[in-house]
């Protein structure tokens, strides 16, 4: 029988020690403070930016909240995001996206300090990773290694595939399973032989953004299948890169969707948030 990876658990975990954690440095005097930045009415970017927070409510660290018009221009939006960088009272800084198309993300991203960069989407903190120092990493990428790391599989020595090669999810990934000595391997949509090369996997990561599409014919018996892939599918249903059911005989380990590596995001941003702290 297949282990299903509890990601709603194992969040909960995370967050209930980070709570612990954020008590005893309020008594050393020690407090924190996220600021989230909303710009526009995009429903899915309301519902993340409430999440996040409750997540701080929770875990007891403060968040401030700046909802900006889908008008406010670009320059504008910077010159917050630097008064935010001087704010000694601010630890962390989120700036939701996807941003009104007059805006370039990019340089948003590279507008706030690395030292607050809690996303860990700055080219700073990527390098960081890249060359093995210190710094924030990239929140989704990151719960998938706790989830590895919490189910108790172990990742040196095994030949992951990563399926997907974005900035956020894919690069990171491979990044951090190479950090924890595994042999990987990324997959993207100019990968000649896809099945074949999936199927060398023990532990295969899809980030693909396709829903359904890796089926039990991509997937080596035994091995584990961390699916990051989210989309609601024709029934309103939520589902991921995965075709869970095909897959799910042929798997040692898995996560579902939902409640697999959705729930790891929010937790590892409050760890960041938390780390910055420290
Ligand atoms: P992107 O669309 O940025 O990247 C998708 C990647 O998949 C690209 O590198 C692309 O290759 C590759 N790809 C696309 N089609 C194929 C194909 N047919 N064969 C092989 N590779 C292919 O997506 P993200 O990385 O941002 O997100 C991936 C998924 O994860 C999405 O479903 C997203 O919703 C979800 N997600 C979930 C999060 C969570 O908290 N659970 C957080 C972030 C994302 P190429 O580079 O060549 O174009």
């Amino acid at each position: 029988m297949a282990l299903i990876i509890d990601g709603k658990k194992i969040s909960k975990d995370i967050k209930d020690e980070l709570k612990e954690k954020v008590a005893k440095l309020k008594q050393e005097g020690k407090t924190a403070a996220l600021a989230v930045i909303q710009v526009g009415e995009d429903p899915a970017s309301s519902v993340y930016v409430n999440n996040k927070k409750k997540a701080c409510e929770y875990i007891g660290i403060e968040s401030l909240s700046f909802h900006f018009p889908e008008t406010i221009t670009e320059e504008e939006l910077l010159d917050k995001i630097k008064e935010l960088n001087e704010d000694e009272k601010v630890n962390g800084i989120l700036v939701q996206l996807p941003l009104p198309k007059h805006i370039d993300e990019d340089k948003v991203i590279k507008t706030i300090t690395p030292e607050k960069d809690v996303d860990g989407f700055h080219p700073q903190s990527v390098g960081a990773l890249s060359i093995g120092q210190k710094g924030f990493v990239s929140c989704t990428p990151a719960g998938v290694i706790q989830l590895l790391k919490r189910s108790g599989i172990e990742i040196a020595g095994k030949e992951c595939v990563v399926i997907g090669r974005s900035n956020i999810v894919g690069k990171p990934m491979a990044l951090l399973l190479l950090r924890e000595n595994g042999t990987v391997t990324i997959a993207h949509s100019k990968t000649a032989n896809l099945k074949e090369v999936a199927k060398r996997a023990d532990i295969l990561v899809v980030a693909v953004g396709k829903p359904k599409m890796i089926d039990s014919s991509y997937v080596k018996e035994g091995a584990v299948v961390i699916d990051v892939g989210i989309h609601r599918n024709a029934e309103n249903k939520l589902c991921g890169d995965v075709d869970y059911d095909d897959v799910i005989d042929h798997v040692s380990a898995i996560t579902p969707v939902p409640g697999g590596v959705g729930p790891m995001t929010i937790a590892m941003l409050m760890s960041n948030c938390v780390s910055s702290i420290e």
